[in-house]
């Protein structure tokens, strides 16, 4: 799926162009926008079974997963912290990704993505269960956007094995 990029605004000038704004206007999309402004379980659980904090010291992105489980399914996961619209948004997405789901089946999505943002898979020719997550394909063009989209990702996937902090350096 491909959504139309903002050129209209990327392009109309160089001031823009080499400002974040460019980076912004070409990687997301309204669904993005949407998601940053209205970020879904973004709170705390009380009582979570398992916490992480993520860092991305390159941009400032800092956020803290929480999961609760049930058995082996993530039965509620949330997000608090602050960070740029891409890291917040994709930490939306994450959690609705997630939740419901069973541990390795969040681990699979959490691997077919960062594979994706590292342009190791296909997400258009090869088998993969990433669905709405496949927007964020965009960020490859953008290295350093890279550690912003995964480390919602990185941190959930710090949280499940038990760990507590996460950096992206
Ligand atoms: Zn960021």
């Amino acid at each position: 799926m491909i959504f139309p990029f903002r050129r209209d605004v990327a392009f109309a000038g160089d001031e823009v162009r080499f400002s974040c704004m460019s980076e912004i206007n070409d990687l997301y999309q309204e669904v993005i926008l949407e998601h940053n402004k209205n970020p879904r379980n973004f709170r705390e659980i009380e009582g979570a079974d398992k916490m992480a904090d993520g860092k991305n010291p390159l941009c400032g992105d800092a956020l803290r997963v929480y999961v609760e489980m049930d058995g082996d399914t993530v039965k509620d996961v949330s997000f608090k912290g602050s960070g740029c619209a891409i890291s917040k948004a994709s930490a939306s997405m994450m959690t609705q990704a997630v939740k419901g789901k069973s541990r390795d089946d969040a681990e699979i999505i959490f691997d077919e993505f960062h594979r994706m943002v590292l342009g190791e898979l296909d997400e258009e020719s090869e088998e993969n269960h990433l669905g709405k997550l496949k927007i964020f394909a965009g960020v490859r063009e953008f290295p350093a956007r890279v550690k912003c989209a995964s480390l919602s990702w990185h941190t959930l996937n710090a949280a499940l094995h038990g760990e507590d902090i996460v950096s992206t350096e």
